[in-house]
This record gives C-alpha cells, sequence and structure tokens, in this order.
C-alpha cells in the first residue's frame, strides 16, 4: 500500500468518503485520489514525493502559479496584524475598488467567502429587487450547492425543475425553470410566455462545469435583449471564468454589461473570497441599506483579501492574459493533434487560461453533447495521464486550468505524455 492509499484509508475513517468535496474522490474514474504535500509554480507533488503537473490550479483559483512568492508574502504579512476582527478594513475598500476598475458593471460589490454564497446572495438580491420568484438556468452549469440551484430540468418544455440533490424540498425547485445551453429559440419561447415573472437569468457566460462550453453570440445576445425587455436581472456567474479567461472577463471578452455578476476562485488568489456586484440600484437593496438581508462573519477576511489583491496584481502585469492565452491554446492544438495521429476520436478547446478535452468529434455545444462523449476512454485517458505525472481534472464533465507558472517546456512535456497515454486508450 502507498502512502496515498494510506491516506485515503485513513481518511475515510473521519470523513465521509474521505474528502470536504466530492470530486476530489477520484468517483467517476476511479483510483486513489492523490493527497497533496506542498505545490510551487506549476507542479505539485503528492504523499509519495511523486510530482505532477497540475492542471487543475485547486479548480482555477491558481492562475499565478502555486505558492507564488508575492501572495504569500502578502498573506503571512497580513497575518501578523492579526487573522479576522468583523470589523471593516482598508484592504476591502482596496480590492472593491479594484474590481470596480476591471469590470465596469460593477458599480458596487460585496464580499463573500465562497462561490456557493455569492451566486445564492445574488439570486436573492434579484428577487427581492425585482419582487419575482421565478429564476432560469441552464442545464450543465453549476452555480454552487444552494437549494434553489440543485435542480435539474423537468420532463418537457416550461416545466420548473426537479431537485438534484436529495434534501431540496419540491417546493423550492419548483420556482427554478431550466432549459438549454445555446438554445435561443427556447429561452426566446419561454420570455414570450412567462418573462414577467422571472426574477433573473443566471448562467456561466462561458461553461466550465459540464467541460468547457462556448455560449453563441446570438445566444449572449437573446439573454441580454430578452432579460431587459421583460425586466429581469441577468446574472453572469463569473465565479470560474472570473479573471480567468481575460482581464475583463467573460463579459469583457463578449462586450455584455450584465446586471449582476459573480466571482471567486481567481479572486481570492487561493483563498475562501467571492464577491457579488453589479448595478448600484440593485446592490442598494441589500442590508444595511435596503431589505435584502446577507452577512457573514468571514466576509472580507483580510489574509484573503491580501491574496486577492496580490493576485489582481499580478494579473494586470502587461502580457499577462497574452501569454497564458497562447500557452492554453498551444496545449489544446497540441492534445488535439496528438489524438488525430493516435487515430482517437478527441478534440480541444481553450479559451484564456481555461481548456476543454472531448472524447467526441465535434467540440460540444450543450450538456446533452458532453454527456454524449466516451467517457470510458475519458477515465482510461485520465489514468494513463496520470502515470504520466499529469494531472487533469478527474472528471469528463470538468474544465482544465493552465497558470502563468506553466512553461512551453511543460507543455510541451503535456503534448508529448498525452502521445504515449493515446497509443494505449
Ligand atoms: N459558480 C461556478 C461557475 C463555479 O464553477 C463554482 C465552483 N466550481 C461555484 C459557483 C461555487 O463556488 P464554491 O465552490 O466556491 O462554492
Amino acid at each position: 500500500m502507498n502512502r496515498n492509499e494510506f491516506l485515503f484509508d485513513r481518511a475515510k475513517a473521519h470523513i465521509p468518503g474521505g474528502v470536504n468535496s466530492p470530486v476530489r474522490a477520484f468517483g467517476s474514474v476511479g483510483g486513489t485520489p492523490r493527497f497533496v504535500k506542498r505545490a510551487d509554480g506549476a507542479y505539485f507533488w503528492d504523499a509519495d514525493d511523486k510530482r505532477y503537473i497540475d492542471y487543475i490550479g485547486s479548480w482555477g483559483p491558481a492562475i499565478v502559479g502555486h505558492a507564488r512568492r508575492e501572495v504569500i508574502d502578502a498573506v503571512k504579512a497580513a497575518a501578523d496584524f492579526g487573522l479576522s476582527f468583523g470589523a471593516p478594513t482598508e484592504g476591502e475598500i482596496t480590492i472593491a475598488e479594484e474590481i470596480c476598475k476591471l469590470l465596469p458593471s460593477i458599480e458596487q460589490v460585496r464580499l463573500v467567502s465562497s462561490g456557493t454564497e455569492a451566486t445564492m446572495s445574488a439570486i436573492r438580491l434579484a428577487r427581492g429587487f425585482t419582487g419575482r420568484d421565478a429564476i432560469v438556468k441552464f442545464e450543465g452549469c453549476y452555480h454552487g450547492h444552494s437549494d434553489s440551484l440543485l435542480v435539474k430540468a423537468g420532463s418537457g418544455l416550461l416545466t420548473f425543475g426537479n431537485p438534484s440533490s436529495a434534501g431540496v424540498p419540491a417546493d423550492f425547485s419548483k420556482h427554478t425553470l431550466v432549459l438549454e445551453y445555446n438554445n435561443v429559440e427556447q429561452l426566446a419561447n419561454t420570455f414570450a410566455q412567462i418573462g414577467d415573472t422571472i426574477a433573473c437569468v443566471i448562467l456561466e457566460p462561458i461553461a466550465g462545469n459540464m467541460n468547457l462550453i462556448k455560449p453563441s453570440a446570438e445566444f449572449l445576445a437573446a439573454l441580454r435583449g430578452l432579460t431587459e425587455k421583460h425586466g429581469a436581472l441577468l446574472i453572469y456567474d463569473e465565479v470560474m471564468t472570473g479573471f480567468r479567461v481575460g482581464l475583463g472577463c467573460a463579459q469583457g471578452l463578449h462586450g455584455i454589461r450584465p446586471d449582476l455578476t459573480t466571482l471567486g476562485k481567481v479572486v481570492g488568489g487561493g483563498m475562501p473570497l467571492a464577491a457579488f456586484g453589479g448595478r448600484a440600484d440593485v446592490m442598494g437593496k441589500i442590508a444595511p441599506l435596503g431589505p435584502v438581508y446577507q452577512a457573514g462573519t468571514l466576509s472580507g477576511n483580510p489574509l484573503a483579501v491580501a491574496a486577492g489583491l496580490a493576485t489582481l496584481n499580478i494579473i494586470q502585469q502587461p502580457g499577462f492574459y497574452e501569454t497564458l492565452s497562447a500557452r492554453t491554446a498551444k496545449l489544446a492544438e497540441g492534445l488535439a493533434a496528438a489524438a488525430r495521429d493516435a487515430g482517437v476520436p478527441m478534440c480541444a478547446d481553450s479559451v484564456g487560461g481555461m481548456f476543454g478535452v472531448y472524447f467526441s468529434d465535434t467540440v460540444p455545444q450543450r450538456f446533452a453533447d458532453v454527456t454524449a462523449s466516451d467517457r470510458e476512454r475519458f477515465n482510461r485517458f485520465f489514468h494513463a495521464m496520470l502515470d504520466e505525472g499529469v494531472y487533469l481534472a478527474p472528471s469528463a464533465y470538468e474544465a482544465g486550468f493552465v497558470s502563468i507558472a506553466h512553461s512551453d517546456e511543460d507543455i510541451a512535456a503535456t503534448v508529448d505524455a498525452a502521445r504515449r497515454a493515446l497509443s494505449r486508450v
């Protein structure tokens, strides 16, 4: 038994499934999760001291690489002054100013501690602002684990959703309508029939929780046009895409101004920090200014703010996203070429520092396309890459993340590893 196996057995005795978040357990790919001992730049080392090129980066936050000196030093310096006060600090103002500067759609912003809190609060705010109950989400988009968002599509068009988790009352999910991503006609029909009862539409403006799926320009334009026309708020959940696909996030790439935006992951630089913000008239409805309640003991935590500010500082250095995007595109192109040469039906796509690898002939447009991909082959590829020292997300439904610490040599080594792995799958 190696050390990872030993730790997994030990973990399972006192932690459900041995993990503190389900996908870490390797449930869909099988095998033993790697327990991380330490990380540096593009790499981490597991409990058996094996090194991996890491393409998860803590599921997105590690865009400047692991243990980047400026970030670690900022957190250490903040820690010397105390860990948490439950009273305002100057750092919170500075990070709010930075966020509002980088995202013109955000006039006011509130800090929270997780992406789940950010989306849950944004939805409550949208309901409080509009006085409406119904919300629209899209199949395959993940917005955290709050009750009204753990909902899957109902049996037909315009039927409200069903809980996708035990413990969510059907009464909660009956306010959530689940539509198909990139389906403009279905969206237009929905708004034509019940548009005036919809509080908000929430989406991942580039989806990363059903592998990487890009929206069509028509879909984005319809979302903005229809919500505006019917007085519903448009919420861009940029917890994953925020500062990942570009300095102006997905909304900057697409030139769309949402009413509310949620951020997480990169904005906290690896510490528990997330945010929601947007139009000042909407944000003015939150306590203590307005009737929509929202709060948090650790919200705006000084260590998290320090890590976030240090990270936002680095990503604004000239050329950061050009370099990151070029390396990520090179990886996606290299993986697709390796698959072509091996005669394996696999393609790849990327945007900014985010990429998708799909065991299908074409790049998927919606959740159903991803479920139709060859997941058995993905699982074999995942394990072959793991043996090669390359750590991909342990699920065919997840996107991958590249950091600025991934060098051209790391990318080339990964593509070489993929060539060997693809010959075995
Ligand atoms: N929204 C999106 C788009 C996400 O990708 C995630 C997490 N992967 C969340 C919300 C939830 O964030 P957290 O895990 O920090 O609660």
